[in-house]
């Protein structure tokens, strides 16, 4: 296709990341695109992970019972299912095109176990941060499942699913207040069923980054045209009016963004806080058991 002159501002890309093939849970073989080294450059994003194989040997036990404070886990499953029990009772069965929407909060123990379908599991896992006045709150989650995830065809033939934020006027599964969740997430998978080309408004202050999970795709700029390869994470600049995406039938890709927090991060694992006087503290708290609301 060739690209038509555009007079929309978008986004250049500032880094492509090339994901890190890892293991965690009970040997569950991922990559691990967006990492500890882009927390602050991602703020409030502060981790991305890829799953997907057809072999459930790398599945492995999944993920037996783990703690989480202080910030959110978004699960979204491209196939297969995940099946997950928290300490606070929950339980739920996560399927395909399904996500769910996890606050830590102050404590939860949980489990997130793989179940293949036909063989093939597939999906992300977004750590999204909590601000300070949050760390503490109530656990809660949400579970979507994929009919309940709105979804627009754009007319050259781009399907978006708009899982939090809003796009083309469409709201997403996910809204909450800005005053509560002051990170505003946008989490979009766009879909291109025609070779096509797709603009999306971002405030110049949100950070963002796209990850391209099927073919290939291209950021357009003002005279400029950027490929991004298969499995590549690219972080946008803060700059202009938004992001246009340009890509042939076949190619899939999620856009994230978000209002950084530009609060202190402290991690240990699976505890994210602002100092490590609270780190020491959640550690402190799991091992009394106190991770039960
Ligand atoms: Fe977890």
């Amino acid at each position: 296709m060739n690209t038509p002159p555009t007079s929309f501002q978008g986004r250049r890309i500032e880094q492509q990341v090339q994901g890190q093939a890892t293991r965690d849970g009970d040997g569950v073989k991922l990559t691990r695109v967006l990492t500890q080294a882009h927390q602050r450059r991602l703020d409030p994003f502060l981790m991305l992970d890829n799953f997907g194989s057809d072999d459930p040997k790398d599945y492995g036990g999944g993920f037996p019972d783990h703690p989480h404070r202080g910030f959110e886990t978004v699960t979204y499953m491209i196939a297969g299912r995940m099946r997950h029990k928290d300490s606070a009772g929950h339980e739920g069965l996560l399927q395909n095109g399904g996500v769910q929407w996890m606050t830590a909060g102050r404590g939860v123990v949980h489990s997130e176990m793989p179940e293949q379908e036909d063989g093939v599991m597939e999906g992300f896992q977004l750590w999204l941060n909590l601000p300070s006045h949050d760390k503490m709150c109530k656990p809660g989650y949400q579970d979507i499942q994929t009919e309940n995830i709105p979804e627009f065809s754009t007319h050259d033939g781009i399907k978006v699913r708009v899982i939090a934020g809003q796009s083309h006027g469409i709201r997403g599964a996910v809204q909450r207040p800005i005053a509560e969740f002051p990170t505003d997430a946008l989490y979009l998978d766009i879909h291109f069923e025609n070779d096509a080309s797709f603009q999306q408004a971002l405030p110049t202050q949100h950070n963002a980054f796209l990850f391209v999970y099927r073919g290939s795709v291209n950021v357009i700029s003002p005279g400029e045209k950027s490929p991004v390869a298969l499995h590549r994470m690219a972080i946008l600049r803060n700059e202009g009016e938004g992001v246009e995406i340009q890509a042939a039938a076949g190619s899939k890709v999620l856009l994230i963004a978000g209002q950084p927090l530009n609060e202190p991060i402290a991690q240990y694992g699976p505890f994210v806080m602002n100092t490590r006087d609270e780190l020491i503290q959640a550690v402190d708290d799991f091992r009394a058991g106190l991770y039960n609301s």
